[in-house]
């Protein structure tokens, strides 16, 4: 199976973040992505760079206005009297009524959803680079491999056409799927991230060539909060095609498993083209953001089920933070999805 992965996203090193009121450290770290390579070296598989993509990948999802704010806002911050070291609003937009403004700190307000996707001089070239991963796996998918793996620095699925949030930037599962449309007329995602993909929904909401499933935690008591409940089911042309599923904190095995597998029936029933997962790794146990009891057997089973749906299928990392067992995770799906054992 052929893996992408860009070294330039390493740079990427976002500090900011806030929690309960308390300043932490953002945990979104490029050690994430050593720990992810280890777990692919273990079942014998290795990176390769991708290719640039063409720009217009970026914009069949993403707003100009996004775009040339992520291209330039670090260097337009530093130039604020007193600026910190990275992009973080401190004013939000009410969309429901704002305007679009000129400001920087106007933009940042607009742009960024929350403050934990801060933005530090090689934010924009990391998020490039993860979506130039992204459609050269949906491209080797679309040339005959039945599957592909992107690691993906930042993530994407927190991300909507021109808000980012929730550690993403551009939303690389959104990209891989509209590069799949140029082929196949109906695309299915599959968001098994234990945070709802609040993005990837809102930017496929009235679309009824692409159907967005997500299992993760209820999000009564969980990010992203104000979206992925069960009634969220399209709009337009798109009802019926948007499909949430969420758990209690308390899933384990059993229960998660057998929820992907109604996902996986509602695939099926649409009968897609190719498939995108987005493939977050944080419903484990041990995860820190703390959302699921998910094991390393659970990750295999998974990893099963979604192979034998036997689909072309884009594999897309989205979160998965640092823990020892982070490894041992990806491993695990991978091993489950390849049928194939890690070498310890
Ligand atoms: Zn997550």
């Amino acid at each position: 199976m052929k893996c992408y992965y860009a070294k330039e996203t390493e740079a990427h090193d976002p500090q900011f973040r806030l929690t309960n009121g308390a300043l932490m450290r953002n945990a979104e770290q490029a050690e994430r992505a050593t720990l992810l390579i280890e777990g692919l070296n273990q079942l014998g598989l290795y990176t390769e760079e991708p290719p640039e993509a063409p720009r217009a990948c970026l914009e069949a999802v993403h707003t100009p206005q996004l775009l040339a704010f992520l291209e330039s806002a670090w260097e337009e911050w530093q130039k604020l009297p007193g600026a910190g070291a990275e992009v973080v609003p401190n004013a939000f937009a009410q969309k429901s009524w704002a305007t679009y403004p000129d400001s920087i700190v106007g933009r940042a307000g607009w742009h960024l959803g929350d403050t934990s996707a801060p933005i530090g001089p090689h934010s924009w070239t990391a998020t490039r680079r993860a979506a130039d991963c992204a459609v050269a796996a949906a491209d080797a998918v679309l040339d005959g491999e039945r599957a592909a793996y992107a690691l993906t620095r930042p993530p994407g699925h927190h991300s909507d056409a021109e808000t980012c949030a929730g550690h993403c930037l551009m939303n690389v599962s959104a990209i891989a799927a509209e590069r799949l449309r140029n082929k196949h007329d109906r695309v299915a995602i599959l968001d098994i991230d234990v945070h709802h993909g609040n993005g990837t929904q809102w930017i496929f909401y009235d679309r009824e060539d692409v159907l967005f499933i997500s299992v993760h935690t209820d999000p009564h008591r969980y990010y992203p909060f104000f979206a992925g409940h069960a009634h969220e089911t399209g709009r337009g042309a798109g009802e019926g095609f948007n499909v949430n599923l969420p758990l209690p904190p308390t899933t384990g095995d059993d229960n998660w498993c057998a929820t992907i597998s109604d996902a996986l029936a509602g695939i099926r029933a649409f009968d897609p083209g190719a498939l995108v997962i987005s493939l977050g790794l944080d419903a484990h146990e041990n995860d820190p953001l703390k959302g699921m009891k998910v094991t390393f057997d659970g990750f295999r089973q998974a990893g099963a089920l979604i192979a034998a749906a036997d689909l072309p299928t884009v594999l897309v990392q989205e979160g998965g933070y640092l823990s020892p067992d982070l490894t041992t995770s990806l491993a695990s799906f991978l091993g489950g999805f390849l049928g194939r054992d890690a070498r310890a």
